[in-house]
């Protein structure tokens, strides 16, 4: 990385602070520690190169003196003003050592493979303030699948709501839901067409001349291009045609497998490859409508301001429209392929003047529960 900086100094203060303020956010793509993903971003991606991360020796020109102020103090706070990364790490914290150990990799005599991966996936269902689905009732999405960690959750807040939300469903489950409500015979009805649906499916696949594993591949590597941290319109233009044409040739032709657990994960392949294809037909909308540049994405736009003086034009980003985090983008799949969206405003956060004596008895008597 050391030809996109001034000095040592300012890459090394970066690459701290990188560790620190660690997902990727638009916010910090300009003059920001999130330009390494985007460096990480050029080499994996773009040049089909790897990266990795050394700790076990100080990058050349390393000086303490020279880091930023923010960088310094962390490490004289944690007393570790040492010699070497490892040596660094190994006094703040050893389980991280051990950790990669337990995989195979042994950061003190080997250099560790870095890529971008996505922290969080923040989408997926709609629900209401009991967590239950909007349109599937009985069905309670708690968690990232709920999509109401919002665009800059602070950190922490993801795994406070999910356990937030589960006690609220439960609660809500037991004081509405107690009587069982199943009708098992639509159930099994559904049941029966789900699995014909699969072996139909699965039959095809005998005949199939690409392997579950080469179709993973190819719209895993569609997906880091053109739907993860980096997007544009331009890369969509060719990732969303190849995504359906993708998509058809599964559902058409299969994909090949071998065995038991070998159909399972042919099955989840044809999974993806739709979620992949909706996901990327959203990311589409959403940069159409003039969303710009947020949370964990940056658009590209050549309109837009520089990301890094020492990277060509083509890296300027879109500044975000912030009149978009009044309305929430709802997607929605309907007779198998038909993929509309819409943006929906957001619920205001409630206020409310309630009088306690009154809150607390409608808390004890249930009738909170509506
Ligand atoms: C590297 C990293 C660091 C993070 N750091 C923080 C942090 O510091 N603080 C914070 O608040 N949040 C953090 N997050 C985010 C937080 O961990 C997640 O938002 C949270 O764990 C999501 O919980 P979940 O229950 O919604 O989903 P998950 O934990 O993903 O659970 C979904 C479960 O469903 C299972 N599943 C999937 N498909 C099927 C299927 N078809 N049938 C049955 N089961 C299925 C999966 O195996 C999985 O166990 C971090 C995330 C990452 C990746």
């Amino acid at each position: 990385m050391r030809e996109y900086f001034d000095n040592a100094s300012a890459m090394n203060s970066q690459v701290f602070l990188k560790g620190y303020q660690w997902p990727f956010d638009s916010r910090k793509a300009v003059g920001g520690s999130s330009i390494v993903d985007i460096l990480v971003y050029i080499e994996t991606v773009l040049k089909g190169r790897r990266v990795f991360l050394d700790f076990r020796e100080n990058p050349e020109g390393f000086k303490f003196e020279g880091l930023s102020a923010e960088a310094r103090t962390y490490l004289e706070n944690s007393k570790a003003l040492l010699p070497t990364p490892i040596v660094r790490l190994r006094h703040m914290n050893p389980g991280a050592i051990g950790l990669y150990k337990d995989h195979g990799i042994d950061i003190t005599r080997q250099p560790l493979e870095v890529a971008v991966c996505a922290q969080h996936n923040n989408g997926g269902l709609a629900a209401n303030l009991w967590w239950e689905s909007v349109n599937i009732r009985h069905l309670f999405p708690v968690g990232e699948v709920n999509g109401s960690h919002g665009v800059y959750r602070p950190g922490g807040s993801a795994l406070n709501s999910g356990q937030v939300g589960a006690i609220r469903a439960t609660e809500f489950i037991a004081a509405r839901y107690g009587k069982p409500s199943l009708d098992t015979r639509a159930a099994a009805r559904a049941a029966t067409r789900a699995a014909t649906n699969a072996a139909v499916w699965l039959a095809r696949c005998a005949k199939a001349s690409r392997s579950w594993q080469e179709e993973r591949l190819e719209f895993q590597e569609r997906m880091s291009r053109a739907g993860a941290h980096i997007r544009s319109l331009d890369r969509l233009k060719t990732a969303l045609p190849e995504a359906r044409a993708q998509w058809r040739r599964i559902e058409t032709e299969g994909c090949a497998f071998k065995g038991g657990a070998g159909a399972a994960e042919a099955l989840r392949t044809r999974q993806l490859c739709f979620a992949h294809l909706v996901y990327l037909e959203a990311i589409g909308f959403a940069l159409e409508s003039g969303v710009g540049s947020r949370g964990s994405a940056i658009v590209l736009d050549p309109a837009g301001r520089r990301v890094h003086e020492k990277l060509g034009s083509e890296w300027s980003v879109a500044a975000e429209d912030e009149s978009f985090r009044d309305r929430v983008q709802e997607t929605s799949v309907e007779d198998g392929l038909t993929i509309t969206h819409r943006w929906v405003p957001r619920r205001a956060l409630p206020r409310t003047d309630a009088w306690f004596e009154t809150a607390w008895a409608g808390f004890r008597n249930g009738e909170i529960y509506k």
